[in-house]
């Protein structure tokens, strides 16, 4: 599917357009734009190859022009070379620099068009024994503008009708055609049009299906994958996805070269639980993660690391500006006056933070929390409820990474 953004696009407007059908070759205008953006995809990356082998197919027609309509040949060989080839480049071009659905359908739309009318109106002029013969060349330009380009259904139908026109009209005024001939001629290319133009009403539609069944299958895998990686009580994120994050910011983030990590631990929790009971516990983790995320927004992503202890990591922010945000939250979460009736507790629930920083270049994610570890037992040893920031000093980088090398 195309590289979109379908996560505005909820499971329930897809199964409501699938419970409608696709008949009347239409969806909501979200998921329309959507199909387009796939629609397009699907014919863009074709439209190369197809433009240089149908050029190349319309040209070997040359040897038919010779040989079954001399008289008008030389005329051919410059419409077919001069006219067409120039045409079919123009399409390439066209939707190299605009690649629009609506220029494709226009662009096939003039192909087909194109393709009949040369020969057609040049059979105009022609005589000879192979009239008859060299008209049927046509249908190979109407499968290829209906079964290869594949444009959307209205402008199969606009192209067939104008095609089938020029076809009937050119063939008429010619002159050439007895009655019986000629009413054999619009027999035959009524009954193709109509063939054609239902099997492609029925494609589209089946196209439009497939592709609704394949965007539910997309936003349900994602659905899935947000849960699993979602903690159930606080609501933040887990650590299945702190593992994905992690590879995602040191393999594909190359936008950011410093992130920033705040370790948080709930001060006293055991002795929480003990006074207050492990409901009222998981009820003071929801709160205090609440905090938390409500201060992080988007700059940075807030796990639950386990336990009573949340993890923040903030791409493309420096230590000062982190200890700003920790300083923040310990604020609001000692603020929020949640009771602690433990024993030798100053009477509310506070947090202890641990703030640090790397350049992703030089150090790796285990660097990260590390850092943010020790300087988390720095503020416990100091007292708790309060921010200390891991000192960012060469040596102790140095040391770190002996550490972790070791
Ligand atoms: P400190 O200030 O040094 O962090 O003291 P503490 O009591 O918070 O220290 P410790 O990390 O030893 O205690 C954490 C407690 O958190 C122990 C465990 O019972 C409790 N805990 C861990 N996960 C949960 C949970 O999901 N719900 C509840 N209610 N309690 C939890
Ligand atoms: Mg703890
Ligand atoms: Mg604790």
């Amino acid at each position: 599917m195309a590289a979109s953004e379908p996560s505005a696009i909820t499971v329930v407007e897809v199964d409501h357009e699938i419970s409608r059908g696709a008949s009347n070759l239409r969806f909501s205008r979200s998921i329309e734009r959507l199909f387009l953006e796939d629609y397009l995809f699907n014919r863009a990356r074709m439209v190369t190859i197809w433009a240089l082998v149908g050029t190349l197919m319309y040209c070997m027609a040359l040897a038919g022009d010779f040989s079954m309509v001399p008289d008008v040949a030389p005329i051919m060989l410059f419409l077919r070379l001069g006219v067409f080839v120039p045409f079919a480049l123009l399409v390439i071009l066209v939707m190299r620099l605009r690649p629009t659905a609506r220029n494709y359908d226009m662009l096939s739309f003039g192909v087909g068009v194109l393709g009949i009318a040369l020969p057609m109106v040049t059979l105009i002029f022609a005589s000879g024994p192979y009239l008859f013969i060299y008209q049927t060349g046509s249908v190979g330009t109407l499968a290829f503008f209906v079964i290869v380009l594949r444009p959307r259904f209205r402008t199969v139908i606009l192209g067939l009708g104008v095609m089938t026109a020029i076809q009937l009209t050119t063939i008429h005024i010619n002159g050439n055609f007895d009655e019986v001939r000629y009413g054999g001629i619009v027999t035959f290319y009524i009954t193709l049009v109509v063939f054609l133009a239902l099997s492609a009403y029925f494609h589209e539609n089946m196209d439009r299906m497939n592709f609704l069944h394949r965007l539910r299958g997309e936003l349900l895998q994602e659905e899935l994958r947000v849960q699993s990686e979602q903690d159930v009580m606080s609501g933040l994120l887990n650590r299945r996805s702190l593992s994905r994050y992690e590879r995602e910011l040191w393999t594909t983030d190359s936008t950011s070269t410093v992130v920033s990590a705040i370790m948080i631990d709930i001060n006293l929790f055991k002795s929480y639980n003990d006074s207050h009971g492990h409901l009222a516990g998981d009820a003071c983790i929801m709160a205090v993660s609440q905090i938390v995320r409500g201060t992080v927004g988007a700059c940075g992503k807030a796990f639950r690391f386990g336990g009573e202890e949340l993890l923040v990591l903030l791409p493309g922010i420096y230590a000062e500006r982190a200890a700003e945000f920790a300083e923040q939250m310990r604020v609001d979460i000692e603020a929020a006056g949640i009771h602690h009736r433990g024993k030798g507790i100053g009477g509310t629930v506070t947090a202890s933070f641990g703030v640090a920083e790397v350049l992703m270049q030089e150090s790796s994610f285990q660097m990260l929390l590390q850092a943010a570890d020790t300087a988390l037992y720095d503020a416990k040893k100091a007292g708790r409820n309060t921010v200390k920031v891991w000192g960012a000093n060469s040596a102790e980088i140095r040391e770190l990474r002996n550490q972790t090398k070791a």
